[in-house]
């Protein structure tokens, strides 16, 4: 059972329920292996908090095989040890199907009954039935074939599943041909499929993360995202670094795996969610987790090679397990947007990525889905230190507000009065003696022009987070075009006239824009609007 609690838009703090267990997400699974473990499994758990680990199925059916002369033999079914106590682990324990390490390293055939009685036999929380993923230089047609085969080996499955503990996983599949997943995903999504199923992986996505392809891979997430229902945790097969973590979050993953830290650490190389370092190139540690701050770079380097290998893992984790901290505090705070940002920078090809995603959750396909969950009000009001904030939901939403509501209250007189909230405008708008001033008028309108907003009703003034607000943008970056627009759109139906008041600091841009407008329109330059009011009404 999967519930959610907490959304910014497509990202949720969600809990995810089986066989008694429970995790919270987004959260890592990470990848291990009792044989090659240099970190004892248990200690996912008791020490980094991970109450959750995938393993292989590929390396359990090859470690147990009953292969003669070197040829491959499945194991004997019945002499395999529980998944519990193979892994000495006991929070929740998925395994994958072996598909991708088939598909690499293909010295095993691993059916897809296989790969079924092995799960069934061992019993992980959550298994995966065996799918065909795609490589990056797979041609299309071969791409498609694949699909085909998965889609057949997916009715095999449901075919063959019997009662056991076993949580299926439905994978995505269709790589980075975006249509093929969609062909995909219009065969699966039905009920008479789902009911077998409790989650959904995305598959196919390591082949795309090593040639640092991260714009499909937005593509990718979006266009299973914005298909798959919410009600089911979406998983990301293998989402390597965790400067990778919060753009995968905001995209609607809920759950991903990697054994990049234990990989990296191999080669040297120390994680950070602002890049990754080379050991060698070190000279003091940026980071406080217990091996960090157990040794100088210089006693660390002179570890034993295979203890040095096990720290630089123990770091690598620490800093995974900690990015998913921050990334389910940010979305309580609905700051997940501003995590990612700052993420953005932190991995070649991640910046056009972050815009990319920017777009889609804005005005493509997750638009719809990314704005039902933005909360309407929350703590804090969001920041604006960018462009790209502009197309947070929150000010798209109070924009559309204030279109409609100008414009079904159109009069034959209105003020316009500008502020540049580079200072929060609350308290600062007296609104008793604004209507003590205009109480002999009524058909009149006044609205307020507020840059991130745009012209704003002034009874919204008050609304979050209108009020909140300080932006951090030039004011001389605007470009007033959608305001101008407005304002010839009031001549146009029953305005008459149009007094704008100004603070000096007003760029000029905007008065070169508005004397093109055909109107009557006056300017007052005064940082004190209401005694303009008083001049222009008393
Ligand atoms: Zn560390």
């Amino acid at each position: 059972m999967f519930s959610s609690s907490k959304w910014e838009g497509l990202a949720k703090i969600g809990r995810f329920d089986v066989n008694s267990k429970s995790i919270t997400t987004p959260t890592l699974f990470p990848v291990v292996d009792p044989f090659q473990q240099n970190i004892d499994i248990q200690r996912m758990k008791s020490d980094f908090g991970f109450d959750q680990v995938i393993t292989s199925s590929y390396l359990m059916s090859k470690r147990f095989s009953n292969s003669e002369n070197g040829i491959f033999k499945l194991p004997n079914l019945q002499e395999l040890p529980s998944i519990e106590s193979y892994l000495n682990y006991d929070g929740v324990i998925m395994m994958d199907s072996g598909a991708y390490q088939v598909m690499l390293y293909g010295d095993i055939e691993l059916g897809v009954i296989d790969t079924l009685e092995l799960q069934m036999n061992v019993g992980p929380d959550i298994g995966v039935i065996m799918d065909h993923p795609i490589g990056y230089n797979v041609p299309y047609n071969s791409a498609k074939k694949r699909i085909e085969t998965t889609l057949t080996n997916l009715k095999t499955s449901i075919d063959y599943f019997r009662e056991s503990k076993v949580h299926w996983t439905l994978p995505i599949q269709g790589g980075k041909y975006i249509d093929l997943i969609d062909y995909y995903l219009d065969k699966v999504l039905n009920e008479d499929t789902l009911r077998h199923f409790s989650m959904f992986a995305l598959g196919s996505v390591v082949p795309v993360m090593i040639n640092q392809d991260y714009d499909t891979l937005v593509k990718m997430i979006a266009t299973a995202r914005s298909k798959l229902p919410v009600t089911y945790p979406l998983h990301l097969f293998g989402a390597g670094h965790p400067a990778m973590f919060a753009l995968a979050t905001f995209l609607g993953c809920d759950t991903f795996d990697s054994a990049a830290y234990a990989l990296m650490a191999k080669d040297g190389r120390y994680l950070t969610v602002d890049g990754t370092l080379q050991l060698e190139n070190i000279d003091e540690f940026p980071c406080s987790c217990r091996i960090c701050s157990s040794y100088t770079v210089k006693e660390f380097k002179a570890l034993e090679k295979t203890i040095k290998f096990q720290f630089l893992s123990e770091h690598n984790l620490w800093e995974s397990a900690a990015e998913i901290k921050r990334i389910r505090e940010a979305i309580k705070m609905g700051r997940l947007w501003d995590l990612v940002h700052q993420r953005a920078n932190s991995v070649p090809r991640l910046g056009r990525a972050t815009r990319l995603a920017t777009d889609f959750v804005s005005t493509g396909n997750l638009a719809k889905l990314h704005q039902a969950g933005t909360p309407s009000s929350l703590q804090f009001a969001p920041r604006i230190t960018k462009k790209a904030d502009l197309q947070k939901v929150d000010y798209q939403r109070i924009k559309s507000v204030s279109k409609r509501i100008i414009f079904d209250n159109s009069c034959t007189r209105v003020i316009i009065i500008a502020y540049t909230m580079i200072d929060s405008i609350f308290n600062k708008l007296v609104d008793d003696q604004i209507s003590k001033v205009m109480k002999d008028e009524n058909d009149y309108q006044i609205l307020l022009l507020l840059p991130p907003f745009g012209l704003v009703p002034i009874g919204l003034n008050e609304l979050f987070p209108v009020a909140q607000l300080v932006h951090e943008l030039e004011i001389e970056s605007f470009d007033f075009d959608d305001e101008i627009r407005q304002i010839t759109n009031l001549f146009s139906d029953k305005t008459k006239r149009i007094d704008i008041i100004l603070p000096e600091t007003w760029p000029s841009k905007f008065y070169e824009k508005v004397v093109q407008i055909t109107g009557e329109i006056f300017f007052h330059i005064n940082n004190k609007p209401l005694s303009v009011l008083k001049e222009l009404f008393n």
